[in-house]
């Protein structure tokens, strides 16, 4: 008896509505929650709960007809009050069976229910919340994407008049100060075109420009923009490409080398002593599409199994006094890992400390038309681990490069005056299309191939860069002609 009288004043009390009808649908009990939530008085008892749950309830050829499941999961219904309005709550149904028919009781439905305005309410607020903060997540990037592109022209301005300073500047002190200079601009723009990329990815603006380039010369560009460096700090240099890629792919180039570009400058910032070495291969072929994978391996610090499980984030950096020496925003590898996932591929890192680290990354390309006959001949090959190993020591063509590092093609040499001519035709070609990214990596070339050109032509072919920089298409033409006369 007693303890009838306690579940009776549990009932009564507990925080939720609990209703208790027969099966002809009426309230035989309600407890306190239900007749204040509902605002009835005394007389929920003797109702319908037809009234108060019509949405679960009604009576059809005089009997209850339920709609939910009895003892199933709990789920959301309206509730109305006696005055009709209504609110949102959550409600379970159960039905209490006399097991032996012992206390000769009807069967009866038990009905379970609290209100959820607030859970809803909260909901919608959260999910409000999480909209607007991708709303202003949004603006933020824009923001930072456009001030990012402003300050790059006056970046570009200054470094270029460095340069032309350079050239015409004959005493040392002024010539190292304006050495100084250039190279502060340069970080500077590399730093703001790490956090324009950033930016774009993260806002999910940012598109790859596929295009046809020769694979051979873009590894030459790469390879043009590190030896000199990395042997001045007496390190040893290699790329190797194998035969089995062709000479011309359809990909984002820009894309492909800035990935490089990071990889090998990351190398080269921490490997004091030994080689940094690159290798491509392809490692499968499906009609047209081509699977490329590249690692790029040194001899450097290492990086331990913790900092590895880091690498990818933005702005992570491992040890911050080498980067400091070296500069950096510790995005190169996030923006590298988003644009490989970009090309189809992904990024992997093998490191162990003190003995050095490899970068491992494959992306997807297509072989372009003049390499056809080389897609059909090879199409449905899958390349194993194995075959990669005999091909890359076997039959490859090596590019290497070693720390020997001489010039190959010397300015007046046949060889270095077609590379320009390539590289002039394809420059004219993205100024047409205004393609200054691309024209700017070409004009690089350029001056580059002239660096041991007279005077003049050395300083039309930075006038030529600055142009492009400026995506001055008047001034870039004009510099191009005169250049062209020249060389
Ligand atoms: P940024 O590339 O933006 O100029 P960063 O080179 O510092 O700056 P990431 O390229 O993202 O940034 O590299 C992140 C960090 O990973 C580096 O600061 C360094 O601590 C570590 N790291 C990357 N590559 C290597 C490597 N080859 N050997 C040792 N540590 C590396
Ligand atoms: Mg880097």
């Amino acid at each position: 008896m007693q303890s009838k009288s306690l579940f009776q004043f549990t009932l009564d009390n507990v925080l939720g509505i609990v209703i208790i009808f027969n099966q002809s649908g009426e309230i035989v009990y309600a407890n306190q929650a239900a007749m204040k939530k509902l605002e009835y008085q005394d007389e929920l008892c003797g109702q319908s709960i037809t009234e108060i749950f019509p949405g679960e309830f009604s009576v059809e050829g005089g009997g209850l007809a339920i709609e939910c499941e009895i003892g199933g999961e709990s789920h959301n219904i309206m509730a109305y009050r006696k005055n009709r309005t209504c609110f949102p709550t959550k409600i379970r149904l159960l039905k209490y069976e006399d097991p032996e028919g012992k206390l000769g009781e009807e069967d009866r439905y038990i009905c379970t229910a609290y209100d959820v305005s607030n859970e809803n309410f909260l909901e919608k607020k959260v999910s409000q919340v999480g909209q607007e903060a991708e709303v202003a997540q949004k603006v933020k990037s824009e923001f930072v994407a456009n001030v990012t592109h402003e300050l790059r022209t006056p970046v570009n301005g200054i470094l270029g008049n460095a340069q032309a300073l350079i050239n015409k500047e004959e005493d040392e002190e002024k010539l190292r100060l304006l050495h100084l200079v250039e190279r502060g601009c340069r970080d500077m723009h590399s730093i703001i075109n790490n956090i324009l990329d950033f930016s774009k990815l993260e806002a999910g603006k940012f598109v790859l420009e596929p295009r046809r380039f020769q694979f051979r010369n873009m590894i030459d560009y790469v390879k043009s923009n590190h030896i000199n460096r990395i042997i001045e700090k007496g390190l040893e240099f290699s790329i190797t490409v194998p035969n089995s890629i062709p000479e011309y792919i359809v990909g984002d180039e820009l894309r492909i080398v800035q990935i490089l570009n990071n990889l090998i400058s990351n190398a080269y910032k921490f490997t004091a002593v030994g080689e940094i070495h690159v290798e491509v291969v392809k490692t499968a072929q499906t009609g047209n599409r081509i699977q490329l994978f590249f690692m790029v391996i040194d001899t450097g610090i290492g990086i331990d199994k913790a900092a590895q499980d880091k690498l990818f984030q933005s702005f992570y950096q491992v040890d911050a006094s080498i980067s400091r020496r070296y500069g950096g925003t510790g995005l190169g590898l996030n923006i590298c890992k988003q644009l490989i996932e970009l090309m189809g591929g992904n990024i992997h890192v093998e490191s162990t400390v003190g003995k050095g680290t490899i970068f491992t990354f494959d992306i997807w390309a297509e072989i372009a038309e003049e390499d056809k006959a080389y897609a059909e001949e090879d199409a449905g090959k899958e390349y194993t681990a194995e075959f990669i190993e005999k091909d890359m020591l076997g039959k490859l063509q090596s590019m290497s490069v070693n720390s020997a590092g001489e010039k190959i093609w010397k300015y007046g040499e046949p060889e270095n005056k077609e590379e320009i001519e390539k590289k002039m035709s394809k420059l004219i070609l993205c100024l047409e299309m205004e393609n200054w990214e691309k024209a700017e990596m070409f004009a690089e070339t350029v001056k580059q191939l002239v660096e041991e050109a007279p005077r003049e032509v050395k300083s039309h072919a930075l006038r030529l860069k600055m142009a492009v920089q400026k995506g001055d298409y008047e001034k870039a033409t004009a510099a191009f002609e005169l250049l062209q006369k020249m060389v």
